[in-house]
This record gives structure tokens, sequence and C-alpha cells, in this order.
């Protein structure tokens, strides 16, 4: 077990739903701690960048579309294994896949607005984090 920080965004359909309280209670009652959290608005060159990963896909213009379409909450979570931890409180990428009581499972629309997105390895967290935070921001 180790420590470990994690990215989270609460995607436009979850602010625009007004459920960015009852999110974050899910990731603190998993025992994560929210140790930076900001809302604002992606452009679209950032939601590009952010999703550059997936700019093959066919899914990767309607994605960043998506999340230009309303605010977001970005956060930085800290806990025991927080990026699988995290990706366990997610649930599938597909809501339709995802386990119950998970924040997908419970929140997201579909497959593209699905209410939240986490890190999926330790590397790609350090690196979304220094993507939205810098280290005076993050306190643990
Ligand atoms: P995850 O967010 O679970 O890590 P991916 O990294 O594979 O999933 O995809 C990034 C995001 O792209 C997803 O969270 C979802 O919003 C969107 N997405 C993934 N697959 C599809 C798809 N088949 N159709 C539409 N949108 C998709
Ligand atoms: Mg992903």
């Amino acid at each position: 077990m180790t420590l470990q920080q994690t990215l989270s965004i609460m995607k436009p359909d979850a602010t625009r739903r007004n459920l960015t309280g009852k999110i974050n209670a899910k990731i603190e009652d998993a025992g994560l701690r929210i140790i930076a959290q900001k809302r604002l608005c992606l452009s679209k060159e950032q939601a590009q960048k952010f999703y550059a990963v997936h700019a093959e896909r066919s899914f990767f213009n309607d994605l960043c579309e998506y999340m230009i379409s309303g605010p977001v909450v970005v956060q930085v979570l800290e806990g025991e294994d927080a990026v699988a931890k995290y990706r366990e409180v997610m649930g599938a990428t597909n809501p339709a896949n995802a386990a119950e009581g998970t924040i997908r499972k419970e929140f997201a629309e579909s497959i593209e607005a699905n209410s939240v997105h986490g890190s999926d390895s330790e590397e790609n967290a350090a690196n979304e984090i220094a993507f939205f935070f810098s280290q005076i921001e993050i306190v643990g």
C-alpha cells in the first residue's frame, strides 16, 4: 500500500445537475481526501490537450465538445492506492457496465457524459495533476 495522488474531474453533466456535493461524498466515504479543488471552464485547446491520447478515436471531437459544454471541477485526491481506488469508486466507463454504488452507476447519463474522470496510472496522475495545479494549490 502506498500513499498516492490522483486527478479527478467532475464533468459538465455533473456540474449541470448540481451533483458535485454528492460526488464528493462518495469520494470521501471511500477514504480519499480532496487536497485540491477548483471549478473552471476548459478551453477547446485544453480539452484537446488533456485528451490527446484519444485523438485518433472516433469519439474524440464529440468528447472535447462535451467537455467544454459547461464548467468542470478538477480535484486532486489523496489516499492509499488512490489511483486504483478512485477508478473503483468511479465505476466502468460505460455506466451500463458500472457496479452498484459507483459514481457512474448512480449518476452517469451515457458512456460519454459519465460524470467523472480519474487518472489511470500513477504516471498519468502526476502529469494530469501538473496540467491543472501548481504545488502551492495542493494542500495535503
Ligand atoms: P475512462 O474515463 O473510464 O478512463 P477512457 O479513457 O477510455 O475512459 O475514455 C475517456 C472518456 O471518453 C470517457 O470517460 C468518456 O467520457 C469518453 N468515451 C470513452 N469511450 C467512448 C465511446 N465509445 N463513445 C463516446 N465517448 C466515449
Ligand atoms: Mg481514461
